[in-house]
């Protein structure tokens, strides 16, 4: 089997630069080990914020901006709504320490021309009246939606089948031979492949994808574990965070998503109850409408964490056109378009519109 360009890896990373290399006019062939979203991004709460630190790179920061706008626009190439919810973001305080511990973010998005609002308690619950009556602080940040995570890879990889793309299921890549500065070939368990760019989007398995090579990548899994309530009646368009990036969002069909600690246990793929009874605890002390309603399901996803919490784009030094496109860690969703619209870059113009030499794979390799 041959093609332009052959993608491991069916998450959120992989079918969005499927999407972006389709509409330059590129050859696809995506193959997924497993079924599509199989991996973190069939667990993740799909929320796409405009936010920072004072630390976060210039790369970084118009990346997401870049991705916030895409992810919009390119709804309308999909063939079902993404079910975006564009309430914005509020993130509450419930004690003065908490209220100091979330204003650096606050002016953090303040400096990036975000209309961010700050509030006392009262303001916060006339203004999202399910926050609970121990709320002491909160701030907006309107620059902020969800989107339904399934039809966003399913949108990017049927917008890309619709351009003549392929993708194979149940195909397993063990190794991708280099032969000088080409791709030789791709072995997988269906047998070899080949392709003239192979870009690289395993998720948390893309350093075993590359060890053959020799080549090591820091890329670890940090399980995030995940409550889904019942749909309620009760509606609120707003993301609600908290401490420790717990947060809870509603769905367009009314469930409630509790999401979730960062854990560094490797591939344990276990729902804990320590964990689960602790964010339950936490989100229902600040909404305490959750503490009524019914739990349907647990799960578990591994975000594929970078050591520098950076994401991995861009070619490897020994092989100019092996791509990696993988490491976006807790933010993925919010920078797969710009992601797949770099990487179509790279492969099509041999150049990106932004800088991305703060995400190479050299930051890390010799
Ligand atoms: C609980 C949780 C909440 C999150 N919330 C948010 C959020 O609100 N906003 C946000 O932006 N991000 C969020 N994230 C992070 C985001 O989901 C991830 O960064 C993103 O999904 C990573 O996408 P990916 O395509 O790189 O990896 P994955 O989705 O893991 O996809 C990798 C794919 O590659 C396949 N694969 C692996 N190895 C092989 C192989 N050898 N051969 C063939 N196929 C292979 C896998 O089967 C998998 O389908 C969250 C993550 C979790 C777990």
């Amino acid at each position: 089997m041959s093609a332009d360009v052959i993608i491991i890896g069916g998450g959120v990373i992989g079918t969005a630069c499927a999407y972006f290399l389709a509409r330059r006019g590129v050859k696809v062939l995506l193959l997924e080990r497993n079924h599509l979203g199989s991996g973190a991004s069939g667990a993740t709460a799909a929320i796409v914020s405009i936010s920072g630190t004072s630390g976060t790179p210039e790369a970084l920061r118009r990346l997401n901006i870049e991705s916030y706008h895409l992810i919009l626009d390119i709804e309308q190439d999909f063939d079902q709504p993404l079910e975006v919810i564009q309430g914005g973001a509020l993130y509450a305080a419930m004690n003065e320490q908490e209220a100091r511990g979330i204003r650096p973010a606050y002016e953090e998005v303040c400096e990036m021309g975000i209309d961010a609002q700050w509030m006392k308690g009262s303001e916060a619950r006339h203004f999202e009246p399910l926050l609970g009556p121990n709320v002491e602080a909160a701030f907006y940040n309107p620059a902020s939606y969800h989107v339904n995570p399934f039809r966003l890879y399913e949108g990017y990889l049927n917008a890309a089948l619709r351009r003549g793309s392929r993708i194979e299921y149940g195909v397993q890549v063990r190794e991708v031979k280099l032969k000088d500065d080409a791709i030789d070939r791709i072995i997988t368990n269906k047998g070899d492949y080949h392709a003239d760019w192979v870009v690289l989007a395993g998720g948390v398995h893309t350093p075993e994808i590359l060890s053959p090579l020799e080549i090591e990548i820091p890329i670890v899994p940090a399980r995030g574990q995940v409550i889904l309530t019942e749909a309620c009646s009760v509606k609120t368009e707003h993301i609600i965070s908290f401490l420790d990036h717990l947060y809870i969002k509603q769905t367009a069909s009314g469930n409630f998503y509790l999401g979730s600690h960062t854990e560094f246990v490797g591939f344990e793929n276990r729902i804990t109850l320590e964990k689960i009874a602790n964010f339950a605890q936490v989100l229902a002390y600040g909404v305490p409408l959750l503490a009524r309603l019914r739990a349907l399901r647990f799960f578990v996803g591994f975000r594929p964490i970078c050591e520098d919490n950076l994401p991995i784009i861009g070619p490897l030094p020994a092989c100019s056109k092996l791509v990696i496109a993988s490491g976006h860690g807790r933010t993925g969703v919010r920078y797969s378009a710009s992601t797949g619209k770099a990487v179509s870059e790279l492969i099509v113009d041999g150049k990106t519109e932004h800088p991305i030499d703060a995400f190479r794979v050299e930051r890390f390799t010799k």
